[in-house]
């Protein structure tokens, strides 16, 4: 694959079973936060490569202001995850240019609602420590769905962006931990936890991303809610499988 080359610098847990893979940020790389890459990892011997083969999109997860290019990922058994997860600093893989349109339109100021499962994360980070960096007084809200505390990628780092307007909400399946006072939700995203967090649902604007599965559901209650199309913004991060990787169903 022709593109960018990157040097890992540095790897980081994030999450269980969830890694981050930090990169130089080759001169002159532009992108949107939001936006993702195709990813090319090495051969490395011993690692036998399966029918997939070792090219994967992956959103970035840093921010344009960040001077690295972040990328993270849920761990599998797949040749390409098990070359990552072998992959140690100084090691390069090769990108593409950031395409897509899972991006936040600055001049636009209605209240934005992330809708978010899993490693479908990985966007939103980068759109929030984007919109911190240029001190945003948008109003965000991000209802993030896991299975388990341990499961939420970026969690502490998330509960830590200085921004003015930004409600976050946790929402676990499986925890049987008692909840916390304030934005804590067992069960699954539904339109009762939405109703309690956003007073003007049909105004606002949607950005929803995980697996397929949960893409759709989320998009069925939006619609039922009767959120119109031009206000939901999908990211279904396709080859995700909900019941490995995210909120447990
Ligand atoms: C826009 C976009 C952004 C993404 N960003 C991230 C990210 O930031 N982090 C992250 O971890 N993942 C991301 N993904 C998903 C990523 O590309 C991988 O598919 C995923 O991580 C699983 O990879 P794997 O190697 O573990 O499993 P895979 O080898 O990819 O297989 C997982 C399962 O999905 C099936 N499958 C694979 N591809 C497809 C397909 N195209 N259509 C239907 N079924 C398929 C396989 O048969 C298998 O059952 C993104 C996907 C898209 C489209």
């Amino acid at each position: 694959m022709q593109g960018f080359t990157l040097t890992l610098k540095e790897v980081r847990d994030v999450a269980d079973g969830t890694r981050l893979f930090i990169f130089d940020k080759p001169e002159g790389y532009t992108f949107t936060a939001g936006q993702y890459v195709a990813l090319e990892v090495p051969k490395i011997e011993g690692i036998e490569i399966d029918k997939r083969g070792l090219i994967r999109s992956l959103s970035i997860s840093s921010a344009p202001c960040e001077s690295e290019l972040y990328f993270s990922m849920r761990r599998s058994m797949s040749s390409f995850k098990q070359v990552c997860w072998a992959m140690t600093p100084g090691m390069t893989v090769v990108i593409t240019k950031a395409v897509g349109f899972f991006t936040v339109l600055k001049e636009d100021n209605r209240p934005i609602v992330f809708l978010v499962g899993g490693i479908g994360i990985t966007p939103v980070r980068s759109i929030l420590k984007q919109a911190e960096y240029e001190k945003s007084q948008r109003s965000f809200t991000l209802l993030y769905a896991n299975r388990f505390t341990k499961d939420a990628t970026f969690d502490e780092e998330i509960q830590n962006i200085a921004l003015d307007h930004l409600r976050y909400v946790t929402v676990l399946s499986k925890s049987t931990d008692a909840c916390a006072k304030e934005n804590d939700e067992r069960g699954y995203i539904c339109a009762d936890i939405l109703k309690k967090y956003i007073e003007d649902i049909p105004n606002c604007l949607y950005y929803i991303v995980g697996s397929p599965y949960f893409s759709e559901a989320i998009e069925k209650m939006l619609v039922d809610l009767g959120v119109s199309k031009e206000n939901r913004h999908m990211d279904p991060f396709t080859g995700i499988q909900a019941t490995t990787v995210e909120e447990g169903k």
